[in-house]
């Protein structure tokens, strides 16, 4: 039953059936500031464990790529569908405790796989998108991805919050 971990994921770019979960965080020390990261396997109930743990050196603008992007789409959004609520804003105050990275890849190419939570404020299980067991609208997206699933429209209502 569980030869295909997890929910059934294929990656639709080599083929693979296993995906690494990462977390990277940021420690102030001192003036500077230290990136860590720490990964592990998705296993098929949802779950991951972290096995790995490493200081990042290479101490790039990581909080600065996706900020450019997200602004360029809420400008695009607002050019073109000006009288539309964005209400996935309402998600933006959770977004950032601890000023957490979590990424979901495919473990053997690599290739960045969007995925969101099965509670809010990052709580629960992961679920990436291509398993076939992800439910859009049933799952919380991780807040990186906000955006790319407002377009997609698989923002959960936000009457449904517990
Ligand atoms: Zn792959």
């Amino acid at each position: 039953m569980n030869d295909t971990p997890p929910g059934g994921f294929t990656c639709k770019t080599c083929g693979g059936h296993k995906l690494n979960v990462t977390r990277v965080w940021k420690i102030l020390a001192g003036p500077d500031s230290e990136s860590w990261q720490e990964w592990g396997p998705l296993e098929a109930d949802h779950h991951w464990r972290f096995k790995f743990k490493e200081k990042v050196e290479a101490e790039n603008d990581w909080e600065g790529d996706d900020e450019v992007q997200r602004w360029d789409f809420a400008e695009y959004t607002k050019n073109n569908s000006s009288s539309k609520p964005e209400e996935y804003e309402i998600f933006e105050p959770e977004s950032n405790p601890g000023n957490d990275r979590f990424y979901v890849n495919c473990a053997n190419c690599d290739r960045e796989i969007e995925f969101g939570w099965s509670q809010p404020n990052r709580g629960g299980l992961i679920f990436p998108v291509e398993c076939s067991d992800f439910i859009p609208g049933e799952i919380w997206p991780e807040p990186r991805y906000l955006d790319s699933w407002h377009q997609k429209h698989w923002l959960r209502k936000a009457d449904n919050q517990p």
